[in-house]
């Protein structure tokens, strides 16, 4: 993010627009929305200027902006459509620490003027580092779609009773109010009786909301998903939103916890930079500390929570601590790396039934029923198998697996880093090694991807370079 979003209070500061014509007009609609004093500076004002000048919204001064006039100026917008006179202002506003705009210059600017819904005192702002003004554009119109005009008259009128409000205790209790003022009771009184209506009904629920309301902490062990924010499930998008504490697995994909609120607490539980792993205690303490607390706590775990991420544990301690508890499921690594393959995992005549098995356990290298999964047919998703791939190797073919037996190792699945590589079980070790696999892999044994050749190793980005 090179331009950081904020909200710049104008209220009677001091904004300069250095050009007086069409370009400085566009502007100055925008800058005469705020209470700032804008000072205009041109020697060729057009007529919007000259009106706006005559009805005093601004100071018009008929020549050039000086250095002198910068002094205590909150912005200066460059807009006199004039390469030379317009980096002299930049040049001045930069001698003067004045926060500048040359207009329509992004690598000129200093801060950039994004594209506003503006529903105030409701007001979004969408930017693109100046790279797409045209989706930009659309999204504001989509956006504009979205919010009905009457959310501005709401947040007004949420803001004279924010005094009162705060007789609400912070926290849950105050945002369940508001989410229902907006959602719900807001917008229904508005209809029905304008806007006294409203400060009527923000009275009588401020009243209803102030009986103390019993405690709501609970844990929900939510399934994240492989990593592209696209698989998470409705349920667990929502709760991620509502959730005050969020506990989340390493390999939970950083772009799915934006979704939690900001005031969320965020807690890693994985390894940290050369610090060990949570414990399983530690994590089942501040489930439980949490949830007495009254906050309602997210347990974000990859994949499927109930696919080896000893939920069974999580949710005896719960038990135990008689804290309520559910789990919403998601979409585990080996179904995201199925689709990576672009085959079934299951097949009439090939295999009616794929083992879904984790080559580590809580001793090391774990031990599996291997003269079955040896067996000509068998298909299996190996988790946690990169580290143990000689290993796994050694003991299928120690127990009279074919050599041949395809291979698919999808590392990454669903994520933009996604790669696939195809081999066989007698190069299964070595081809691990030396394609340099790191990341998080599901490795699936007598399953190839589509359109893979018969023999050798073959590595790929997408599903679709194997062929
Ligand atoms: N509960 C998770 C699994 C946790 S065990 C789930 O249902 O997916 C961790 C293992 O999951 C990793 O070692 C790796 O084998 C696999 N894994 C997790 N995310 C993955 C991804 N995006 N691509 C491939 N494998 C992944």
């Amino acid at each position: 993010m090179r331009h950081f979003p904020i909200f710049v209070d104008l209220q009677a500061a001091r904004v300069l627009v250095a050009g007086a014509g069409e370009t400085a007009s566009a502007k100055l609609r925008l800058l005469l929305k705020t209470g700032a004093h804008i000072e205009v500076y041109g020697r060729d004002p057009c007529a919007d200027v000259i009106g706006w000048a005559g009805s005093g919204k601004i100071t018009l001064f008929s020549r050039e902006l000086l250095a002198c006039d910068l002094p205590g100026a909150r912005l200066v917008y460059a807009a006199a459509d004039d390469e030379v006179a317009d980096g002299r202002v930049r040049k001045m506003a930069e001698a003067a620490g004045v926060l500048v705009n040359v207009v329509d210059n992004l690598e000129m600017s200093q801060f950039i003027t994004p594209a506003l819904v503006d529903r105030n005192p409701l007001c979004i702002a969408i930017g693109t580092e100046g790279t797409a003004p045209v989706l930009a554009r659309k999204i504001k119109a989509q956006i504009e779609d979205m919010i009905d005009v009457s959310t501005g008259t709401l947040a007004r009128l949420a803001g004279e009773f924010r005094d009162l409000a705060e007789r609400l205790p912070a926290g849950r209790q105050r945002r369940a109010f508001w989410a229902d003022y907006f959602a719900d009771f807001g917008p229904d009184a508005l209809v029905r009786g304008g806007e006294e209506e409203v400060r009527a009904a923000l009275k009588a629920r401020v009243d209803a909301h102030e009986r103390p309301q019993p405690s709501h902490g609970r844990v929900i062990l939510v399934g994240a998903g492989p990593g592209d924010p696209e698989l998470l499930t409705l349920k667990a998008r929502r709760l991620l939103r509502d959730a005050d504490v969020v506990l989340y697995d390493q390999l939970v994909d950083p772009r799915i916890l934006e979704i939690a609120r900001r005031e969320a607490l965020l807690i890693e539980t994985g390894k940290r930079a050369g610090g060990p792993a949570w414990k399983q205690e530690d994590i089942n303490a501040a489930m439980i500390a949490h949830a007495k607390a009254g906050a309602v706590v997210v347990r974000l775990k990859s994949g499927d929570p109930l696919m080896f991420g000893r939920a069974d544990e999580e949710l005896d301690a719960l038990e135990e601590a008689g804290i309520d508890w559910e789990v919403v499921p998601g979409i585990t690594a080996a179904s995201a790396a199925g689709a990576a393959l672009g085959r079934s995992l299951t097949r009439r005549g090939r295999n009616g039934s794929i083992s879904f098995i984790t080559a580590h356990d809580a001793k090391g290298y774990a031990e599996q029923d291997w003269r079955t999964l040896a067996q000509p047919g068998a298909c299996f998703a190996i988790y946690m198998g990169v580290g143990a791939a000689r290993f796994v190797q050694g003991r299928l073919l120690l127990h009279g697996a074919h050599p041949d037996t395809p291979v698919t190792i999808i590392e990454n699945a669903s994520r933009p880093s996604q790669r696939l590589v195809s081999t066989r079980l007698g190069g299964m070790g070595s081809d691990i090694a030396s394609t340099g696999i790191t990341g998080p892999a599901i490795i699936f044994v007598g399953l190839s991807a589509r359109g893979s050749m018969a023999h050798g190793l073959q590595i790929s980005a997408a599903r679709q370079e194997a062929v």
